[in-house]
């Protein structure tokens, strides 16, 4: 290649958390690196916008695999470690508290991992050594291997654990915060999901999801890396099986040695030319949300709750796949973002409801009815979740809606699926030489399992080999 100025040794698609943790460990190594994002801010899933005077994050309810200073070897302090940051530079506050709600029981837990132990003791007397084994289980699993066969989680847990209520309330907030499949997950991931949540715990920056986004910036940009917003991959060309160069929207030409795209495999596909489905069988992701965020006059714990986060489900059985509706309230996710260990309280008091949501359905509606149809759905996560909580109705002065259309829109993931395809690409490669997958669809899923995923794969797919 020549030296060019459009010339770089890596290209990366998509500046979301995975793009940009790619983008520091490619910058800090002096290669001559550029993200393109076709949105005008960066974050992705993990962003943030303002409306009416307030600050709103996207994708934050918690980052999960909080650990105290000091502790080493688990995902946090690794990723601190590799992208050359501190623990200070995040700023994360703990939460003090959340559960999971079920008609019959209720599961406490918080950053300590022996409250959880003792709440599924006491709530499922009869499961304590089967618990106690899976625990085991967990912890001695290699849920790293890019090579790892994919076992059902279902499958796995059942064998452990004999009660069905303790395996879908196990389920229940790993799913919500990181099931690509229906009714399951991947074993590999249900691992790094419990050790996350469970054994780890929640937290979250003072101000939010701006504390990340604009720390991994500066430190991009302050290794020479090159950012552009509002610069969208419409193509790639291909030439004897490798890239040879990006196309952007704007028609301009850019050229690099390796690709690395973080906006989901079958996105990257279609950036091909003659990209034909039938030759890559891949399912699309299916799972999306929608969220209602309320503002309120003030803080939750005023009117008595003081929760972190509240994972629900109010029928017999969880289940866990795209409603035949536009919205399922029947389960779902209570965030407080006020109800963390914060060193000030925040400019307003709020609360979040996740639901599972249909994008089909969502996308056929016309611009009058897609309005309507967001004050009912907001109307029935409201009367749901005021079963559950102090009911704060009274106090809503601001409220957003967002929808699988939104996330689609503002993403580019197909069926706006948070949580990108079925089936991860665990080591990143595709039939094409130099191009590379990270983030979403690659597999390790969330805020802090995408800066892993950018992590890993510009160690393994660049650095490792230049
Ligand atoms: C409502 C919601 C709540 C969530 N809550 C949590 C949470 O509490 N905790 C947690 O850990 N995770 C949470 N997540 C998940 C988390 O946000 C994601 O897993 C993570 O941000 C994914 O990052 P990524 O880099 O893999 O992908 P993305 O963020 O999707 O990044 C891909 C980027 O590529 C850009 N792009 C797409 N196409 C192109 C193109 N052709 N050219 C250039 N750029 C392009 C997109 O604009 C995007 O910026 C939540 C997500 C949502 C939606």
């Amino acid at each position: 290649m020549s030296g060019s100025a459009m010339d770089y040794d890596v290209l990366i698609i998509g500046a979301g958390m995975s793009g940009l943790a790619a983008g520091i460990r490619l910058a800090y190594f002096d290669k001559r690196v550029c993200i393109l994002e076709r949105h005008h801010r960066v974050g992705g899933l993990s962003s943030y916008y303002h409306r009416k005077g307030y600050d709103i994050d996207v994708g934050l309810h918690a980052m999960t695999n909080y650990v105290p200073k000091g502790v080493r070897l688990t995902p946090l302090p690794k990723l601190l470690r590799q992208l050359k940051l501190q623990p200070e530079d995040f700023d994360l506050r703990q939460q003090r508290m959340s559960v999971t709600r079920f008609p019959e029981k209720t599961l406490r837990f918080s950053n300590d991992f022996n409250l959880f132990v003792e709440e599924v003791n006491r709530n499922f007397p009869n499961q304590t050594d089967n618990f106690q084994k899976l625990v085991a289980a967990i912890r001695d699993y290699d849920e790293l291997a890019l090579d790892a066969k994919p076992l059902s989680a279902r499958e796995v847990v059942g064998s452990y654990i004999s009660d069905p209520l303790l395996v879908d309330m196990l389920f229940c907030p790993l799913m919500f915060y990181g099931s690509a499949q229906e009714n399951d997950i991947e074993f590999g991931q249900f691992v790094i999901m419990f050790k996350g949540i469970y054994c780890e715990g929640f937290a979250r920056p003072q101000i939010g999801i701006r504390q990340i986004l604009d720390t991994l910036v500066k430190k991009y940009e302050g290794h020479g890396g090159t950012l552009r917003l509002r610069n969208g991959v419409q193509s790639l060309r291909v030439s004897n099986g490798r890239v040879e160069a990006a196309v952007l929207d704007s028609g301009e030409v850019l050229t690099a040695a390796r690709i690395i795209s973080s906006i989901g495999y079958i996105e990257t596909l279609r950036l091909l030319p003659d990209y034909q489905p039938s030759r890559f069988p891949c399912d699309e992701g299916q799972m999306s949300l929608v969220e209602s965020v309320l503002v309120l006059d003030k803080e939750p714990v005023e009117l008595g709750y003081d929760t972190t986060i509240t994972f629900y489900n109010g029928s017999e059985r969880f289940s866990y796949r795209k409603p035949d509706q536009l919205v399922d309230v029947s389960s779902g996710v209570i965030c407080c973002p006020n109800n963390f260990q914060l060193d000030k309280p925040l400019p307003e008091g709020m609360i979040r409801i996740t639901n599972l949501a249909n994008y089909g359905l969502w996308n056929a509606l016309n611009e009058e009815e897609y309005k309507a149809r967001k004050a009912v759905s907001l109307e029935q996560a409201l009367e749901q979740v005021v079963k559950l909580i102090p009911d704060f109705r009274g106090s809503i002065v601001y409220s957003d809606v967002f929808t699988p259309k939104t996330i689609h829109r503002f993403t580019g993931h197909i069926n706006g699926a948070v949580y990108g395809a079925p089936n991860k690409i665990k080591n990143g490669a595709t039939h094409i030489e130099n191009l590379f997958i990270c983030g979403t669809d690659q597999g390790f899923l969330g805020i802090v399992g995408s800066m892993l995923s950018g992590i890993s794969m510009a160690n393994y797919h660049v650095l490792q080999k230049t």
